[in-house]
């Protein structure tokens, strides 16, 4: 499967949709442009890979609807050089975004296959990321602190490890709530104690569960 011209005028639409519901950083907009989303979904979804919405893509999770994606990625502000951990690498679309922004992404994934499936994908295609196969909640503290930390499960509270583990200056985006709906919310670590907590609107995500899960 390639990346053609009608696959690029497709993703072109799909932008355009997300920059009208209110998306202006064109940072993330360019960097969505670049990632070719069909190659990241299961066949029997690629005809709606530039659709604005959430897929299946195996073990019960799911490739976050593009407008998402955009939506906590501007959040987070990333800058060419951050150290960004992500958990919850699932298909590793959000992964290349990052990429494609300059970060130098760490990621966590609970599921094994999904671990092995994208590890072994975004390898292929050129996109060089740190990937491991663990608990987010636990972050990894032999690898930080990080500049940027995306949390792209619905968590119902901060885990204090992954605090922990930002620089000062640095900022944490996380869908926090129950399992019905998340609000989407930024910490901004402001020095050694302090952090600043801003709220953006309710999401719906996948479940940030404990534990590794084979
Ligand atoms: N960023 C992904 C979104 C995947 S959905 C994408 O662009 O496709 C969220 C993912 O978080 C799922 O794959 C799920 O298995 C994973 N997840 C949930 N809890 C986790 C945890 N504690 N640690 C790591 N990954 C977790």
């Amino acid at each position: 499967m390639k990346d053609t011209y009608r696959h690029k005028g497709l993703r072109k639409n799909l932008i355009e949709e997300i920059r009208s519901k209110g998306i202006d950083d064109e940072k993330v907009l360019e960097a969505m442009m670049k990632v070719p989303r069909h190659l990241f979904m299961d066949t029997s979804f690629i005809k709606y890979a530039y659709k604005d919405q959430a897929f299946p893509i195996g073990c019960g999770q799911t490739i976050s609807q593009p407008y998402t994606v955009a939506f906590q990625t501007r959040l987070l502000d990333v800058r060419r050089h951050n150290k960004v951990l992500e958990v919850g690498t699932g298909s590793g679309y959000q992964t290349a975004v990052l990429i494609e922004l300059g970060a130098k992404v760490y990621t966590i994934e609970r599921q094994r296959e999904l671990y092995m499936k994208s590890q072994s994908f975004l390898t292929s295609v050129g996109y060089k990321a740190n990937f491991f196969y663990g608990d987010g909640y636990e972050g990894l503290p032999s690898y930080g602190p990080f500049d940027r930390i995306l949390i792209t499960a619905g968590a119902t509270e901060i885990p204090e490890k992954l605090k922990s583990q930002l620089t000062v200056g640095g900022i944490m985006v996380i869908p926090l709530g129950d399992s019905n709906s998340q609000v989407m919310t930024r910490i901004v670590r402001i020095n050694e104690e302090g952090f600043e907590k801003t709220e953006h609107g309710r999401f719906v995500f996948v479940p940030l569960l404990k534990g590794k899960s084979m």
